[in-house]
């Protein structure tokens, strides 16, 4: 159920603060913090605050929280100095190569990204 998904959820613990993480930005539904395994020079998890196990069930259940991650998504990518160029990605599912089913978009720059990414 919830209660459990969200009791063993690493990013959950996140968003509380029981797990340490390098936050980058803060907003009253999501939180920024940075990958601990980059993929490119910025590579930050913008994840929403309420537990949901992927990017459907946030527009489902919290819509308006969509476009909250994609605006603080924006907005870090501006304070990276990235310059518009990034890519925005929620991997859904384990076969697309979702890891921690508490959604997370990916906001990747500072390097080429080449397409598709394989
Ligand atoms: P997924 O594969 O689910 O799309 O992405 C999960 C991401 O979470 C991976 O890029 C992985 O490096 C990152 N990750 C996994 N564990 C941790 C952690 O404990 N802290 C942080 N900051 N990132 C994590
Ligand atoms: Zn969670």
């Amino acid at each position: 159920d919830t209660a459990a998904a969200v009791a063993d959820c690493l990013f959950c613990k996140i968003v509380s603060g029981e797990v340490p993480a390098t936050v980058v930005h803060r907003t009253a539904t999501t939180l920024a913090f940075r990958d601990v395994n980059p993929q490119a020079p910025t590579h930050v998890l913008v994840v929403p605050q309420s537990h949901f196990a992927n990017a459907a069930e946030v527009a489902a259940g919290e819509p308006r929280t969509v476009a909250d991650l994609v605006s603080t998504a924006a907005a870090v990518a501006d304070a990276e100095g990235l310059g518009g160029d990034y890519r925005l990605v929620f991997n859904t599912g384990a076969g697309a190569g979702q890891t921690v089913f508490h959604t997370h978009l990916h906001l990747l720059g500072g390097r080429p990204l080449s397409w598709p990414p394989g």
